[in-house]
């Protein structure tokens, strides 16, 4: 089977070209992207490309497992698409942090509101009575017209086990990142496979890092896809070190470091990012590895695209 990225569009129609093909035998974990955008959506012609909804990923294990990173924006859609598609295994949420950018979608997510789902929502221990209750309160009839006890859905709050957490065939593991309040980033091995996202991450911060450069690496190493918060250039990271986000330099570094194999997706785009400059990063960020990593290929996160591996 090969591995590849493209982009469909919601029917599944192949839409944009192969950017890249791996023999590595007969494996199959599917990530699919439904929100790439950081901080607050961002529709309209110049992000018409990449898209507008903020972060939420798709992962599919070959057992079938069902796995959600973060309720941005783009959980609305992938909720629609569950229904249509009549999914009626449990649904797996696992939430980085609070920021509105990674909940505000929950609301819209329409298997949440079906009587027939089972949802779990997953937090790190350190932070995850915090984490359940500022997702309940995002409901309160102050901000919504439907109260979280309300939703119809099965939906349960589990404390990801720090000593082993399996969803389906595979193992999560997670790390604290740096980032204002806080912020988890995931790994997720299946047999000889394993693919880390790490959305709002400063890997350098100016001041105090919780989880220092060594770390990341180590953290990384040798994962066939990495997913990571590439918000910024080294420009603009100058002017907002400290913000918790990473710029693309820095990221593409880690890459290298780390011996990515397969896939580098730059994600949590700045709202304020054209696609046409964040196609100029993609160009760039090629350019970059070209000759430094054997096989490694960049790409931006767009919205519908898909990478199976
Ligand atoms: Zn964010
Ligand atoms: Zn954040």
């Amino acid at each position: 089977m090969q591995s590849f990225i493209c982009a469909r569009d919601l029917r599944g129609t192949v839409l944009d070209e192969q950017l890249g093909h791996f023999n590595i035998g007969d494996t199959t974990l599917k990530i699919r992207f439904w929100g790439t955008r950081g901080s607050i959506p961002a529709p309209g012609p110049d992000t018409a490309k990449y898209g507008g909804n903020t972060t939420c990923v798709e992962v599919r294990l070959e057992d079938g497992t069902l796995i959600i990173f973060d309720a941005g924006t783009g959980i609305r859609k992938l909720g629609l698409a569950l229904m249509n598609e009549k999914f009626t295994q449990n649904i797996n949420l696992v939430l980085t942090h609070s920021h509105w950018d990674h909940i505000q979608g929950f609301p819209f997510f329409a298997p949440a509101n079906d009587p027939k789902m089972k949802i779990n929502i997953f937090g790190c221990p350190p932070t995850f009575d915090k984490l359940k209750k500022i997702m309940t309160d995002q409901m309160e009839s102050k901000y919504f017209p439907i109260n979280f006890k309300d939703l119809k859905a099965n939906i349960t709050f589990r404390e990801i086990d720090t000593s082993a957490q399996y969803l389906g065939s595979a193992r999560l593991h997670f790390l604290e990142l740096n980032h204002p309040g806080f912020a988890y980033g995931f790994k997720l091995v299946e047999k000889s496979r394993a693919m880390a996202l790490l959305t709002d991450n400063e890997l350098l911060p100016p001041a105090h890092a919780v989880t220092d450069w060594n770390a990341f690496v180590d953290f990384c190493k040798n994962v066939d896809v990495l997913v990571h918060d590439a918000m910024w250039t080294d420009t603009e990271l100058k002017e907002k070190a400290g913000w918790g986000h990473s710029s693309v330099t820095q990221v593409i570094q880690l890459a290298l470091q780390a011996n990515v194999r397969r896939n580098l997706i730059l994600s949590h785009h700045d709202p304020e990012h054209s696609d046409k400059m964040l196609d100029l990063l993609s160009l760039d960020c090629q350019k970059k590895i070209n000759g430094r990593a054997n096989g490694l290929k960049c790409a931006i996160a767009k919205e519908g695209d898909e990478i199976i591996f």
